[in-house]
């Protein structure tokens, strides 16, 4: 600290120097001139000098405001004396702030040039989602431009009702893949990062190669499960028939037959569940939106947990009275899911609770059961298709392993989500939740008078 005020303090002398010494040439020749000519002469020689110096000044005074008007380092004004030091001064300043202003460009253009190489769209916007920039596959992706777009906002360049939806959401947890309206032949997948606030990187990828060898695998699962069906449905009949036949079969057969039976039936609501997922998956089944009757369908529900369970558990179900306007077959198989799999994970003389309830900017489903409970490394990977904790307990209790991706399915095309919290050994909570938007509120029905 101290030698650096030292420093400073020297600098400044440094700087000073040259003026007080012609301060003082000028205050010697003025005593020269007072001891030869007498003190008048003295005086004006003083007083020519102390003008000149002050004149000098104001020259460079003029050089520096001028210069200060355009400070570029080529026409940076030469001096005397202090002045000289001065200007050799900012022209040292000059000189390192331009180096350093080129470097800043520098590495901009290189970042920009970095981003422009990247295979993905990537387009910088603000809160009202106005263009600051983008790599040229946005414009190719988006169909914009960024010399005649920059600046304006992007919901008013790209129109597409999704893609608007998704923009002015403040959802951006899953990616939104959409075909531009532009260019259909294109499928999309858009992500935004928000940096920092107010602003956010919007990333377009091209990912329409992915997605035609994705629906190549759902039509061929879909067409292998259509093919599946009629012949399981055939051996499933007669097996029904063999085990109902008078007299009886035998012991052994009969248990053969019930075996075969099993597994029989087992395949086909594996068909019917890939079946199932693959509807659920294609873009081209559009979502029923009707009214769907929420609290009657948790009573339905309840009632098939009661008979599934059959006495081992204490069921009960709390219901608001909401209803939803989405997908009557999708919903009931989506909360059925979650029902059954609460009653076959769930060992006899549990409990298990059934919610409907407005909550959180919508209204969740709520399975609550006080089952076996799953650890919190496999809960991210329930969703996955044949994900399961424990296989052999799963297809015991005659599960697909599709289940939980059925679900899944079902609240994404509703816009929902699955929530899962769970302890091991105490009991899962899976809570399906849906927009505000979607909620119907209907009116306490008229109780009957007294
Ligand atoms: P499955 O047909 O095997 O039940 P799901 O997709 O429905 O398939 O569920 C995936 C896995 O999640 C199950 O195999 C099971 O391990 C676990 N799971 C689902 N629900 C529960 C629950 N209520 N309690 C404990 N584990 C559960």
């Amino acid at each position: 600290m101290r030698t650096m005020n030292r420093e400073t303090l020297r600098h400044r002398l440094l700087l000073l120097l040259p003026a007080v010494m012609r301060l003082a040439l000028v205050a010697v020749v003025a005593v020269i001139a007072g001891v030869l000519f007498g003190a008048v002469a003295g005086l004006a020689v003083a007083l020519a000098g102390v003008v000149l110096m002050f004149l000098v000044h104001l020259v460079y005074l003029a050089f520096l405001g001028q210069w200060l008007e355009q400070p570029r380092l080529a026409t940076i004004p030469h001096g005397v004396g202090t002045w000289a030091e001065i200007f050799t001064r900012l022209y040292k300043s000059r000189r390192a702030s331009e180096a350093s202003e080129r470097r800043l460009q520098d590495n901009e253009e290189r970042f920009r040039r970095t981003i422009s190489a990247l295979p993905e769209g990537i387009l910088l916007v603000d809160a009202s989602l106005q263009i600051e920039w983008c790599n040229p596959v946005a414009e190719q992706h988006l169909g914009i431009s960024l010399r005649a777009d920059q600046g304006l906002r992007l919901t008013n360049l790209v129109r597409d009702p999704a893609f608007v939806a998704y923009m002015t959401s403040a959802n951006f947890e899953q990616p939104l893949v959409f075909r531009p309206l532009g260019n259909p032949a294109l499928v999309l997948s858009i992500g935004v990062i928000e940096f920092e606030p107010g602003r956010s990187i919007v990333i377009s990828r091209d990912i329409t190669q992915s997605e035609r060898v994705d629906a190549m695998r759902r039509d061929f699962v879909a067409n292998v499960s259509h093919e599946l069906r009629t012949p399981l449905t055939v051996v499933n009949g007669f097996l029904e028939t063999l085990l109902d036949a008078r007299p009886p079969l035998d012991a052994t057969r009969t248990r053969h037959l019930q075996l075969m039976h099993e597994q029989a039936s087992r395949m086909q609501r594996l068909v019917e569940d890939l079946l199932l997922l693959s509807r659920l998956e294609s873009a081209e089944t559009p979502l029923a939106e009707e009214q769907v009757d929420v609290p009657q369908l948790v009573r339905a529900l309840e009632s098939e947990a009661r008979a599934l369970s059959q006495g081992r558990h204490e069921i009960a179900a709390e219901i608001e009275r909401v209803h939803l306007r989405g997908s009557r077959e999708e919903l009931r198989s989506a909360f059925g899911n979650l029902v059954s799999n609460a009653v076959r994970y769930t060992p006899a003389g549990g409990r298990i609770r059934l919610r409907w309830r407005v909550a959180d900017d919508g209204a969740l489903f709520e399975v609550e059961d006080s089952g076996i409970g799953i650890e919190p490394e496999h809960i991210p990977r329930l969703t996955e298709r044949f994900y399961r904790v424990d296989k052999s307990r799963s297809r015991e209790t005659g599960g697909t392993g599709l289940g939980l991706a059925i679900v899944k399915h079902v609240l994404l095309r509703h816009q929902g989500r699955l929530d899962v919290r769970s302890r091991v050994g105490q009991g899962s909570v899976f809570g399906a939740w849906l927009p505000a938007a979607r909620l119907i509120r209907v009116a306490e029905p008229a109780r009957a008078a007294a």
